[in-house]
């Protein structure tokens, strides 16, 4: 129906629907049934609409404009993906997703194309009627499967946004499973991850929160100062790669330090062959070791953005007066040095004579390599500490970078990233709450030598010509990606050879002479 002009003007200021075929037929706005309709729906999709912005604002106080352009291609990943990698650092743990199945599959498609793994997530598998009436029998029912299917030590919950729109009572249900089941089902461990408030990060550090806040237990007795320092020191490396968590052990077995490390995925997302199919797959941290946690001598945690969240290391800071030390992610000399020298203090010997030889061959490449990389630019994308990390390296070997793009929103990465790199120029550009879409967008104006972050920059990349130095998470487009070493020294040594290479393939590549000396 073509709406005549008055229609339009009524529709426009009073909210008339504009139904009547003419306007002779409109008996007004107080006898007219299709205007009742229309501001019944308006009213109830306002209170879902107002219900889902409560959620996504209530951690952001900036306004919306009303062109309002919702994320495009998002520069970060689903939060429970977080958890459910953390959950599987745990040994004998296993994921349980209280929604839709849909998000299940969607994680597990993600983890599986990054670390070429099995990795199982159970969901309640939420329907209409679970999202009116609530999923408490999805829930229990769920947990009572996966202990007789898996039977796991732990059941590590994490909600979806669906559940937590709805607000559903994870106490509660967690309770009357113990309640009603007893130990026909598992523990269980619940952490909230509401997507549209977070990123793949933010799930993974609450999952390692949740997991230090209901298993650690105060330790008996005072302990001796002689007995303190046999005590574990209790490591929180944050969504590394299983080459990372390897090499990390290593360096504290070469220091003589007891740690406990959470979550440590290194062998269940990067083992060797099974003779038999392992449900559950083998390695992660003992559930006994996080229980011994309020006895740990000290922790340190990875992650600069993280100075005022709640973190395991926060609450063991809080509950048990375990000193903290926050640090950078150990990339590049400058932060690799700050993580080295935490242990010389902790452990009160010199950094092991391996490592000084590490650092002093890096050293002495990055003079090799520094006519490649001078005055480069690069784009850096991807989580928050990770891009602190890159850049930090990046500018030690004189690569300049012109963007930092993050999808977190943290609100601390600029100023943690100039905090760790003062001499981070002024111009670059430093983006929070950034999507490929803004990427991509800002990207040709920069002009960058190339990019550096997850395979989900390729397309950017390529349409640049420029190369992609495949880092941190997801990789699944090559082949091991899960084994990307990034941190130490030996980890600056491998990124900064496969930056100046990738430098150096362009340089023969795109040269019409063919040199094959450079
Ligand atoms: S609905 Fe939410 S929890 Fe589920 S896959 Fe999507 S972002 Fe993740």
């Amino acid at each position: 129906m073509v709406k005549t002009d008055i229609q339009e003007t009524l529709e426009a200021t009073n909210g008339c629907p504009a139904t009547c075929a003419s306007p002779a037929d409109c008996q007004g706005l107080d006898h007219c049934t299709a205007a009742a309709a229309s501001v019944k729906r308006k009213t109830e999709s306002g209170k879902i609409q107002s219900l889902l912005t409560s959620a996504v604002t209530e951690e952001e106080d900036e306004p919306q404009s009303k062109n309002f352009t919702s994320t495009r291609n998002a520069c970060k990943l689903c939060t429970p993906l977080g958890a459910c990698l953390a959950y599987r650092g745990v040994e004998g743990c296993s994921p349980f997703l209280h929604g839709g199945q849909g998000c299940s599959t969607y994680i597990r498609r993600y983890l599986i194309s990054h670390f070429r793994e099995p990795i199982d997530i159970a969901s309640s598998n939420f329907h209409e009627d679970s999202a009116i009436f609530g999923g408490s029998k999805n829930f229990s029912l769920g947990a009572l499967n996966i202990t007789r299917q898996y039977q796991p030590q732990l059941i590590g919950a994490a909600t979806t946004c669906l559940t937590e729109t709805i607000g559903e009572d994870m106490a509660q249900l967690i309770c009357d499973v113990k309640e009603k089941h007893g130990d026909a089902a598992a523990p269980i461990v619940h952490v909230s991850t509401a997507s549209y408030r977070g990123t793949h990060i933010d799930g993974f550090h609450s999952a390692v929160r949740e997991l230090v806040e209901q298993l650690a237990e105060k330790p008996e007795e005072k302990h001796s100062t002689s007995n303190e320092a046999k005590q574990p020191v209790a490591l929180f490396p944050g969504m590394v790669s299983t080459a990372d968590l390897r090499h990390l052990k290593e360096i504290f077995a070469d220091f003589g330090l007891p740690f406990t490390l959470l979550p440590d995925y290194s062998e269940s997302m990067d083992g060797a062959t099974w003779s038999e199919y392992e449900k559950l797959q083998s390695g992660g941290t003992p559930i006994a070791a996080i229980r011994a946690l309020g006895s740990a001598q000290a922790t340190i945690e990875f992650g600069r953005t993280l100075v005022e969240t709640k973190t395991g290391g926060m609450v063991l800071q809080t509950k048990f007066g375990i000193p903290r030390r926050l640090l950078g992610l150990p990339m590049g000399i400058r932060e690799s040095d700050a993580f080295f020298n935490a242990l010389t203090e902790i452990a009160g010997i010199e950094t092991p004579v391996k490592y000084q030889r590490e650092r002093g061959r890096l050293v002495d490449s990055l003079i090799d390599g520094h006519k490649y990389a001078f005055e480069k630019r690069a784009i850096v994308f991807g989580e928050e500490d990770l891009v602190i990390g890159l850049t930090a390296l990046l500018c030690e070997i004189g690569v300049t970078p012109v963007l930092c793009a993050s999808g977190g929103r943290s609100k601390q990465l600029e100023k943690c990233l100039r905090a760790a790199i003062p001499e981070l120029p002024e111009e670059t550009l430093v983006k929070e709450g950034y999507d490929f879409a803004e990427i991509a967008e800002a990207a040709p104006d920069l002009k960058p030598d190339f990019f550096i972050g997850s395979s989900k920059g390729f397309s950017i990349a390529r349409r640049l010509k420029v190369p992609l130095i495949r880092v941190g998470f997801p990789i699944h487009d090559r082949i091991g990606g899960q084994r990307v070493l990034h941190l130490g020294y030996r980890g600056a040594q491998e990124l900064f050879d496969r930056i100046i290479n990738s430098l150096l393939e362009v340089k023969q590549e795109t040269s019409p002479i063919g040199y094959s000396y450079l």
